[in-house]
């Protein structure tokens, strides 16, 4: 397996360091508002990682902190009137309910940064005792940039030209604190009415950087395989984590860097003056979660994704070829009663084999998604072709079963799983095919299932009567409710052509 490397600036082959297990930190939300989707592209992308890890037979231990206490957080509760605490606890019980919408896994360890805050303090004071950090006099404490000879070397950038680009901030009398303008905070002091606990330095909250430092070490040791997040995150965040933490330790913190792709919506830039903000919440409205994380792996997880209801339509459409192939299949097997085998073993097992091969060799790759769910369309076509007008035999069920089987399961790694697959048919035919079938059936029930079959099989008399008139309005009634009637060697079958 082969992953992209932000530190090395290219892909490396990839093997956990504790054989069997991968130890993963992802960063996690602050908690001041809901989750846009630019945000929920990163956790779907991180997701499908350890999905895709998990399906390779490793086990992952995957740490995701919760940052509960941030100026942004203060910031919302003075504007509402509202305690800090109130107001991040109202947000990680959303983002919570926002993933699990989605189908993102629960995090191994989910820790919040106020529970960690004795932790932080230890770290905080390993890195004084070290010569890597020093209080200032009103209490804040912070790194210092110049002790870590390394710093800079993830996300690239040259101290020298950002210490000259901060030279206007110090003539101004910012950051008089700090011995560097580099510097940065890892303790601030509590100013009035801010939430604040006791330390050594006077009463204060740690800075944002040191909760993924000390909450890695403290659940994943150092050094851990992979650190993600968005690309966002790398300077200053990621760049700040890891001086904090090899400064104190001495140790790698990360083996790997892997950061996420940012989102654009309509091509251009999400942000709230554009008014193109969207909120996953908001989205997951009306859209179904499953197209979502579609749309978004339809495209590398590097690169830059382009989100429009345009794409979210196709999105619908490709998700729905593969559903219709999966209900093709499964119905088939289920109606399989013939005595002649049509389906070929050997053939079945072969494309089986065939496709979890490339399917593999795709996502091996610094986890292709696009290339390995090309791979399933493929896959998908042919299974259509092995047994697309033939009456399969009763030996030829299990064979069935097992191509819609396999497709569901290489699904699930992008978590779109057998509960997407296997939405029962019945529960889905829109209502309004109640008042169609009293019409056309002398159907007197309610049950849109048993509606359905109450036309079918009218449809079907009037075939064999050959009264094409009858049977042409069945049909015509159906396809204006968005069902396509279909006729198979196994009798009648309904396919959503709206969805
Ligand atoms: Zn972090």
């Amino acid at each position: 397996m082969r992953i992209y490397d932000t530190k090395l600036r290219g892909k490396v082959d990839f093997e956990p360091i504790q054989p069997g297990t991968v130890r993963m930190y992802v960063c996690g939300p602050t908690v001041y508002n809901y989750i846009h989707i630019g945000n929920a592209r990163t956790f779907v992308s991180f997701d499908m990682i350890r999905r895709y890890l998990l399906w390779r037979g490793y086990e992952v231990d995957f740490v995701q902190n919760v940052t509960d206490v941030d100026d942004k957080i203060i910031a919302k509760a003075n504007d509402e009137g509202r305690d800090a605490a109130e107001v991040a606890r109202e947000y990680t019980t959303a983002f919570i309910e926002d993933m699990h919408a989605l189908g993102v896994m629960d995090p191994t360890v989910r820790p919040r940064a106020t529970e960690e805050i004795g932790a932080m303090i230890g770290l905080v004071k390993e890195l004084i005792d070290g010569g890597h950090a020093y209080a200032a006099d009103d209490g804040d404490v912070y790194f210092s940039v110049r002790s870590f000879p390394g710093y800079g070397q993830l996300s690239g950038c040259n101290i020298d030209e950002m210490e000259a680009g901060h030279r206007d901030l110090r003539t101004e009398g910012i950051g008089d604190r700090k011995r560097d303008p580099l510097d940065f905070a890892l303790w601030k002091a509590a100013k009035p009415g801010e939430p604040a606990w006791d330390s050594p330095w006077g009463p204060g909250r740690p800075g944002w950087h040191i909760e993924c430092s000390c909450m890695a070490d403290k659940y994943l040791g150092l050094p851990f395989d992979i650190h993600g997040g968005g690309a966002d995150l790398c300077f200053p965040h990621h760049e700040n984590e890891r001086a904090q933490s090899e400064a104190a330790s001495g140790l790698t913190f990360a083996r790997h860097w892997m950061h996420g792709g940012m989102l654009q919506v309509n091509s251009e830039k999400m942000s709230k003056s554009l008014g193109n903000f969207l909120l996953l919440r908001e989205i997951l409205k009306t859209v179904d979660p499953a197209v979502l994380r579609f749309l978004m792996l339809q495209t590398h997880y590097r690169s830059p994704l382009d989100y429009s209801t345009d794409r979210l339509d196709e999105a619908a459409t490709a998700l729905e070829r593969l559903k219709n192939t999966v209900r093709t299949l499964r119905w088939a097997a289920d109606n399989a009663a013939g005595d002649e085998s049509v389906l070929d073993e050997a053939a079945v097992e072969g494309a089986i084999a065939a496709v979890r091969g490339a399917f593999t060799e795709a996502m091996d790759d610094d986890f292709n998604s696009p290339k390995a769910l090309g791979v399933l369309f493929d896959f998908s076509a042919q299974a259509n072709s092995l047994t697309a007008g033939k009456a399969l035999g009763r030996d030829d069920g299990p064979r069935a079963r097992a191509l819609a089987d396999a497709l569901v399961e290489l699904m699930g790694v992008f978590g779109i799983g057998e509960d997407v697959f296997c939405d029962e048919v019945q529960e889905t035919f829109p209502s309004e095919v109640v008042a169609l079938a009293a019409e056309l059936a002398a159907y007197g029930g309610d049950d849109p299932q048993a509606a359905v079959e109450a036309l079918l099989a009218v449809r079907a008399e009037a075939r064999a009567a050959k009264d094409w008139a009858a049977a042409d309005a069945v049909r015509d009634g159906l396809a204006a409710l968005g069902l396509a009637v279909k006729d198979t060697p196994q009798g009648a079958q309904l396919e959503f052509t709206d969805r």
